[in-house]
């Protein structure tokens, strides 16, 4: 089949190199005008003077990122399928639509309000009780437009900073950890959903995902899995959805969903008997889905800014690399590594080994090893 992706990084590199096995052929269409990991025909549209030119080439159509304009995801629709809908695409670009779509379905969130200027903003802190979190309704990814108040008087200052016109202001979760659950739903309405993945950030880029997430109690699975399986079928998806919970004692709290293939899924592609590029591929074609249990235990680490000493790492029998084509940058993702182990107390000795070679700051990578060892090794572990 010929597939249609929306969006030109390396997610849509990896789904295409999911999809090829698969005899499918791939055609992206990039409406930034800087496609940065894209492999293979790329039609470059800043204008959307080509968009008809795009649709004869292909046969569905997908996303790899949520950042387009909805009306050019329902002008698809209405020639060709696509696959998830755009309301999909519309909620998750939107805090406040998702926010209440999650409460409307039942799913936990930190306490929020709107605020629409410097004054609203100082309203909704001192209503809610600080520390809470200003965020920007639209627009806002990986931590950017964002700040943290710590009492309500930074309000003007946080209003300034972030530019918006409109934000969430959310209470401040304190969580143990941030946890992903990724699911995928068939055309015919089956679902499989992966093991969470526990995941770090720092500067609000996601370091490293391990999983299975260890220590996870049963009935936190469960929950989790309820709640994505309800977002599955409210917006009748077909294809990847991501959902990203805060772990907190009193159960999970849904922090966003991402209706795509999603960073912290990366390490199904060696860690899982099916990945989620080519389960993604498998229900946007209309195939059957993949087995979605894991082999062992893995831990995805990103390459951030620089590359490292790449050599090194495909020295290590365990490690997988994967690499973008992508200019090195600060701040910017270049790739990944996959390490895979029987168990955490492995795993934790080979992401040690490997973390070595990986360009970030030793404090980073001590509390990257520190936090597994901590973790995952101690057999008492429980949140
Ligand atoms: P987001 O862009 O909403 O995914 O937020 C980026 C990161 O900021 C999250 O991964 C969390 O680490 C942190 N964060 C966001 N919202 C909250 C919250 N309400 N309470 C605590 N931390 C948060």
């Amino acid at each position: 089949m010929r597939i249609g992706v929306l969006g030109a990084g390396q997610l849509g590199r990896m789904l295409a190199l999911a999809g090829y096995p698969l005899a499918n052929t791939f055609v992206f269409y990039d409406l930034s005008g800087n496609p940065s990991a894209g492999l293979g025909e790329i039609i470059i549209d800043r204008d959307q003077v080509y968009l008809d030119d795009f649709l004869s080439r292909v046969d569905r159509v997908t996303y790899e990122f949520e950042h387009l304009p909805v009306e050019v995801a329902e002008k698809i629709a209405a020639t060709k399928p696509v696959h998830p809908t755009p309301r999909s695409l519309q909620i998750c670009q939107n805090r406040e639509a998702e926010k209440t779509l999650f409460g409307e379905l039942g799913i936990p969130t930190p306490e929020w309000r709107m605020a629409e200027s410097a004054e609203a903003l100082q309203t909704a802190a001192e209503s809610l009780g600080c520390p809470v979190v200003a965020k920007s309704n639209t627009e806002g990814y990986d931590g950017k437009g964002q700040a943290v108040l710590r009492n309500p008087e930074e309000a003007a200052q946080a209003w300034a900073n972030i530019g918006h016109k409109r934000l969430m202001v959310e209470k401040f979760v304190e969580f143990s950890r941030e946890l992903s659950v990724i699911a995928v739903r068939g055309e015919d309405g089956q679902v499989a959903v992966y093991p969470m993945a526990e995941n770090v950030h720092h500067e609000g880029i996601l370091r490293y995902s391990i999983a299975p997430a260890p220590g996870l109690l049963p009935d936190v699975t469960d929950e989790a899995r309820r709640y994505i399986q309800t977002l599955l079928n409210e917006l009748n998806y077909v294809g990847v959805l991501t959902l990203e919970l805060f772990e907190t004692r009193s159960g999970l709290v849904a922090n966003e969903m991402a209706p795509r293939v999603h960073n912290s899924g990366h390490w199904t592609i060696e860690g899982a008997l099916t990945s989620q590029f080519e389960n993604h591929i498998r229900a946007v074609t209309g195939q059957p889905l993949g087995d979605t249990s894991p082999r062992g235990v893995s831990c995805m680490v990103n390459i951030i800014g620089e590359h490292g000493q790449t050599r090194r790492i495909l020295e290590l029998p365990y490690a997988h690399l994967h690499l973008y084509d992508k200019a090195e940058r600060p701040g910017r993702k270049l790739g990944h590594v996959n390490i895979l182990a029987d168990n955490y107390d492995e795993l934790v000795w080979r992401v040690r080994n490997c973390a070595e070679f990986l360009p970030g700051s030793p404090e980073f990578n001590s509390s990257l090893t520190q936090g597994l060892k901590s973790d995952a090794t101690d057999p008492t572990y429980k949140r």
